[in-house]
């Protein structure tokens, strides 16, 4: 070969060796770097947005998704009669043992936990209440002002005594019984609160999600590492404007740990008659929409279904009852007095801007 000849074969080797050196160091550094994947779906009656820092592919965004889908229709959904809740509120027996999953069994739990420590603000069996009011669709159709009588008599059908949940630690399954024919469970107070505890069971095995924000109706989960370094930022809506709408924001460091952030207020579902807004969160001691001074409540703690059932109580119980129970749980809150003035707890001081 000639010299010339050489050198173009060696200057051919050179590129095709640059070449691949590009292709890798491409692939290491996209691989290394953090790269921001969402997706945006429906379940649980709301919007599900979930936003996720990675390094590398993945598809963990799509995961959550699936997983909090599943949990809804299969688990924990009252509406869906297929679902193991749906099935059991239909078919179970009065008086026989019924084995649960270990998602169901985890949520009766926490429920019946903030039933008993709301001093039953929080019901998991009002269900018949609920529908006589038939406020939840938002629809004027199925929405009517009851007699108290009908009230009283839908009551008689509701009772946190009427369920029992057990657990065999010997064969390690949990129960539920249904002690009277008639009782019924909604776990709509705090099932989207638990979403987020599934979603971040799933995502803290993946090793390439490095931080993110999901978002279940109004409850949502931060954790972990922002890109930018910067802070998470998690809305409080203006009960009284758009959805769109933020009064502020709690703000979270990069690098924080699991904490999910729940609000409950009565413009999330009401219908309006004759001037009056008659919302989807009823106090069990009166049997009507709770009214106690607030126009929302936001609760801060690590555990999703408390910090979404929480909302719900301290919603129904004002603030002096609603501070107590935060303070329980070790929870912290944001409540939005009807007059428009707010109390935040000492544990976000700091940390809540009001635009
Ligand atoms: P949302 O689900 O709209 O975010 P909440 O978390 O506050 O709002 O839960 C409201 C839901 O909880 C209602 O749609 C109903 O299913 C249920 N619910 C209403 N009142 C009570 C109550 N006192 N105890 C338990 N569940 C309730
Ligand atoms: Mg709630």
């Amino acid at each position: 070969m000639s010299n010339s000849n050489k050198a173009r074969v060696l200057g051919l080797i050179g590129m095709a060796l640059a070449a691949v050196l590009i292709i890798v160091l491409a692939a290491v550094f996209r691989k290394s770097k953090n790269v921001e994947v969402s997706s945006r779906s429906f379940a649980m009656g709301s919007v599900v947005t979930v936003k996720l820092y990675v390094a590398g592919d993945s598809e963990a965004a799509e995961e959550v998704q699936a997983a909090i889908k599943l949990l809804d229709e299969e688990c924990i959904s009252w509406r869906n009669d297929t679902s193991e809740l749906g099935k059991w509120n239909r078919t179970a027996a009065a008086g026989c043992r019924v084995e649960i999953s270990k998602d169901l069994a985890n949520v009766l739990d926490k429920s019946l936990s903030l039933a008993d420590a709301s001093d039953g603000a929080l019901d998991i069996t009002l269900r018949p209440v609920l529908t006589v009011w038939g406020i939840e669709d938002a629809d004027e159709k199925s929405f009517r002002i009851p007699e108290e009588e009908e009230l009283q008599k839908a009551r008689e059908n509701c009772g946190r005594k009427d369920i029992t949940l057990s657990v065999d630690m010997g064969l390690g399954k949990s129960f539920l019984t249904r002690n009277r024919e008639e009782v019924v469970i909604d776990l709509g107070a705090l099932g989207k609160g638990y979403a987020l505890d599934i979603a971040y069971d799933l995502l803290k095995e993946k090793k390439e999600v490095t931080g993110g924000v999901i978002a279940v109706g109004g409850s949502v989960l931060v954790f972990g590492e922002k890109p930018d370094g910067g802070e998470y930022k998690v809305g409080i809506r203006d009960p009284e404007g758009l959805p769109e709408d933020v009064l502020g924001y709690i703000t979270f460091l990069s690098g924080t740990a699991k904490t999910c952030v729940s609000t409950s207020g009565g413009y999330e579902k009401y219908v309006e008659k004759d001037g009056v807004k008659y919302h989807h969160i009823i106090d069990p001691k009166t049997l009507r929409p709770a009214k106690s001074g607030l126009r929302s409540v936001t609760v801060v703690c690590e555990d999703g279904a408390y910090s979404d059932g929480l909302s719900t109580a301290c919603f129904i119980l004002g603030e002096e009852k609603g501070m107590k129970l935060l303070e329980k749980y070790g929870a912290e809150g944001v409540f939005i007095r009807e007059d428009g003035s707010k109390f935040i707890t000492n544990g976000l001081s700091g940390r809540v801007i009001f635009e």
